[in-house]
């Protein structure tokens, strides 16, 4: 069979090309993809601005936000999984039996790390099919669209940055989100859904306005008036219990240091790599930061899908898609996530 997919040969070389569809390993599922999110880290790879995407090593399938359904099955996979199943999957893939993986680190610590959508040897969802072993693929409800799917990946990042890795977010806390795109998003819908107090700082207004319909309690424009006056006003003076940075703004980086609280547990997550900001580093000692960087996420495919599948009829996931493209026109839909970063939260390819 032969399918429609495109490859990334090197910056801003993204072509469409028919393949064979590969035949599947015991251990694998073909998917036929139904939606496919644009992802802020595919067009920085595309602009040849990180070294995330590995065509150095070879042209490759980006996509790593995807839903789909299941058309063929391996052998061993069939315990788990059928024809018909509507799925997601991660996007780091640990290997699991690696000595840095039985050690339970972190995914992105596999000494045989692929990563969905990113390099040669792991495929991703910028095409009609895509082939992928059972161990990375979780069921979404039937009820949910493959947009919604698409979005478990991102919405796993900021669950994850703001509760699973030490943020543990409950309604005594009071939340600072810096960065209101689909990952802040996301940590608002988490912190909103906890109870906390929720504060989403973001410069642009349609982002401050799309996070007071995502659950922030009140938003605050960093690039008006005083930015730590503000933050304290809104926190009693205590600043923020959990302060998450989904940005990766170097102000927004360097800013934590000043508003998060005492003991306060503070995320990074915003790409910043490559780099070096200067904070006061000093704030760690006399405030007693929990500061913990959030390199992906471990096994919270499963969680984040029922985390999502609860809050679906209380937040619009639809509506988070504000641009649809079919497929086939590809190149339009990276022309508007590339020139449009500001009004475009989410593009979304379709497949028919
Ligand atoms: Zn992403
Ligand atoms: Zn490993």
């Amino acid at each position: 069979m032969k399918a429609k997919v495109a490859f990334l040969h090197g910056p801003k070389d993204l072509r469409v090309e028919e393949v064979e569809v590969p035949k599947i390993k015991p251990d694998q599922v073909l998917v036929k993809t139904g939606a496919t999110g644009i992802c802020g880290s595919d067009v920085e790879c595309y602009e040849g601005e990180s070294a995330e995407g590995r065509y150095d090593l070879g042209p490759y399938t980006p996509g790593h936000e995807w839903g789909g359904e299941i058309v063929e099955v391996g052998a061993d996979a069939a315990r788990n999984f059928k024809v018909g199943n509507k799925v997601t999957g991660d996007c780091v893939m640990a290997c699991g039996v690696c000595p840095t993986c039985k050690d339970g680190r972190m995914p992105s610590a596999c000494e045989n790390m692929r990563e969905i959508g990113f390099r040669p040897d792991s495929p991703g969802a910028f095409g009609e099919y895509m082939v992928v072993e059972e161990q990375y693929v979780h069921k979404i409800p039937d009820h949910w669209t493959y947009a919604d799917g698409a979005w478990v990946e991102t919405f796993s990042i900021g669950y994850f940055g703001i509760w699973g890795n030490g943020g543990h977010i409950d309604a005594s806390d009071i939340a600072i989100i810096l960065g209101g795109g689909p990952v802040g998003l996301s940590a608002t819908m988490v912190a909103a859904t906890s109870g906390a107090k929720t504060i989403v700082v973001d410069p642009l207004n349609i982002r401050r306005d799309t996070a007071m319909k995502y659950g922030a309690d009140v938003v605050v424009d960093p690039s008006e008036g005083n930015f730590l006056e503000k933050i304290m006003d809104l926190t009693n003076g205590h600043g923020g219990d959990v302060c998450v940075e989904c940005s990766g703004n170097d102000t927004a980086i360097a800013s934590l240091f000043d508003i998060a609280a005492h003991s306060g547990r503070v995320g990074l997550i915003g790409h910043s790599i490559g780099r070096k900001v200067p904070v006061e580093i000093g704030k760690t000692i006399w405030h007693t930061m929990n500061i913990r960087g959030s390199g992906g996420t471990k096994d919270f495919g499963q969680r984040t899908i029922r985390f999502m599948d609860r809050i679906y009829d209380k937040f619009d996931f639809a509506a988070l898609n504000t641009h649809h493209f079919n497929f086939k026109d590809l190149h339009e839909a990276m022309d508007v996530a590339i020139h449009k970063k500001n009004e475009a939260l989410k593009v979304m390819l379709n497949f028919d």
